[in-house]
């Protein structure tokens, strides 16, 4: 009899429920990673993401190597095959971390179905600060808003202490086959793409604690200098985060340890945590508008060539918006952008562009090396106005004056080497100063020009049953 361990975005060794509980079992464990691309309605990965999953796995394996065991890989639906690895292994229980994107719940409940009789499914909580649901208003139900949430979390607080690795992992008398990771072709070749996103980042455990104790010293100034993303401000930890290299309790406990005010990056960090209640309350949030009135958006259509032609222009990081376009270069070049340019980017999407957020969403589940279902969806509903909180139904973002607030010279001179020779007054609007040089772009659709469009394509579904009053107050007053 065996006990598996079935890792997901759960790949670490430290303060992870399902691989204590397994060793405590004292009977041999087999730890087994599924590359899920054939499950009907399963998010297969993005690119930048099966980058970082190869390096994660590679990483891991060494991790359990370490302790006498190794990391058995195998692909298909995982529901079949975890209960086919089940029977090879006459495992009697299968213990994992709770994941709650809706296809990895489908799987849960697949598999509770599919396994042998005498094989049970354990799942423990791990991927967040607390239990996604188990925070609710006081009449029980789920919270839709983020700050009555974040107030509520805070009470809760803090997460049970972190716990240390196990020092051995029992290893069965016969390994059950692996693949080999390298067929697997998780990593881009013709061209490699990558090599940006290797300079900049070391997924795995050992990667994402060096990536804390670097944040560690630098945790105090984070409300100070977050929002400027010339600065290294942030902690970069959402990688490793999302693919679970470092528990959220971990990184709880560590900031408050090191010392002061660092309510401002907690709170930051409760964001993710209020994501994956969103989509636990709706499972579609990635791909449905939370408000109904959204249905009858007048979004332009990417198939049509103009339409088109601007949303490669975004993409590629070529808008003549210099702070839009740095942003968009920095995710190209590493995988991954800054907070506040990630929201100037998507809100230029959508409110400049009038394109769907779905499709920006989908341009950074590709593209980001942190694309999480819930945190990508909940911040893109959030930007459109979509979303279960309305805060940005009106508000159109002006790139321009974003950029001057919030000191983005050397960001762009890094990001947009046409315009590193720029002054700081120049470089956020060249065009505006006749500064542009011939090699940048101008710009693809004047502010403007672009807010009155938004405006009047907002002012269809003003009035709409799922718009609160709020909502609509604030967009009067704006129009
Ligand atoms: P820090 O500022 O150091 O924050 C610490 C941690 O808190 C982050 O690592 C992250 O886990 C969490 N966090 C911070 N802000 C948010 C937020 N707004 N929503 C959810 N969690 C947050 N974050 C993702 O992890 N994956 C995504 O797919 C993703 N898509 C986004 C799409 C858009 C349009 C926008 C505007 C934001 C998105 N974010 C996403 C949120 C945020 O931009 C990143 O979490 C943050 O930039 C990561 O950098 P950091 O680790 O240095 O963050």
């Amino acid at each position: 009899m065996t006990t598996i361990i079935w890792f997901r975005r759960d790949l670490r060794l430290q303060d992870q429920a399902a691989v204590l509980a397994a060793v405590r079992r004292g009977r041999p464990v087999v730890p087994v990673y599924i590359l899920d691309d054939d499950t009907p309605r399963h998010r297969r990965m993005g690119g930048a993401s099966r980058w970082w999953l190869h390096h994660s796995l590679v990483s891991l394996d060494e991790s359990l190597r370490k302790l006498g065991s190794r990391l058995i890989l195998r692909r298909g639906p995982a529901a079949q095959v975890l209960g086919k690895l089940a029977r090879e292994c006459k495992a009697s229980a299968i213990h994992c971390l709770r994941h709650h994107e809706p296809w990895w719940r489908n799987a849960e409940r697949s598999l509770q179905e599919l396994l042998p009789v005498g094989t049970s499914l354990i799942r423990h909580d791990g991927l967040y600060l607390l239990p996604p649901g188990s925070i609710t208003t006081g009449s029980g139900t789920p919270f839709r808003i983020y700050t009555p949430f974040w107030r509520a979390m805070a009470k809760a607080m803090p997460p049970a202490l972190p716990r240390a690795a196990p020092d051995h992992l029992p290893a069965p008398e016969n390994w059950p086959e692996s693949e080999n990771l390298k067929d697997w072709g998780l990593l881009p070749h013709s061209p490699d793409w990558s090599t940006g996103m290797a300079n900049f980042w070391t997924p795995g455990e050992d990667g994402a604690h060096d990536r804390l104790d670097e944040f560690l010293h630098r945790a105090r100034g984070y409300g100070d200098t977050r929002n400027l993303p010339a600065q290294p401000g942030t902690s970069f930890l959402s990688p490793h985060l999302h693919f679970g290299e470092i528990s959220p309790a971990m990184v709880w406990h560590a900031t408050m340890n090191a010392g002061g005010s660092v309510e401002t990056f907690l709170k930051e960090l409760v964001w993710r945590d209020y994501a994956a209640n969103v989509i636990l309350q709706f499972p579609d949030y990635g791909s449905a508008n939370a408000r109904e009135a959204f249905d009858r958006f007048p979004w332009r259509d990417p198939v049509e060539r103009d339409v088109n032609r601007d949303l490669m222009a975004w993409g590629k990081g070529l808008t003549g918006y210099p702070i839009v376009d740095a942003g968009m270069r920095e995710l190209w070049a590493t995988g991954w952008m800054h907070n506040r340019v990630r929201m100037i980017a998507a809100s230029f999407l959508v409110k400049h562009l009038l394109i769907d957020w779905r499709v920006g969403e989908q341009w950074f589940w590709d593209t980001l090396v942190d694309a999480d279902y819930a945190s990508n969806a909940v911040n893109w509903q959030w930007t459109a106005g979509s979303g279960v909180d309305s805060n940005m139904f009106v508000r159109i973002m002006a790139p321009l004056t974003q950029s001057e607030k919030f000191d983005s010279a050397d960001y762009i001179r890094k990001w947009v080497p046409e315009l590193a020779h720029l002054s700081k007054m120049h470089i956020h609007d060249p065009e505006e100063y006749g500064m542009r040089p011939a090699a940048y772009p101008s710009k693809i659709i004047g502010h403007r020009e672009a807010r009155e469009r938004a405006l009047a394509a907002y002012a269809t579904i003003k009035g709409a049953g799922s718009i609160d009053d709020e909502a609509m107050a604030r967009f009067e007053a704006a129009a």
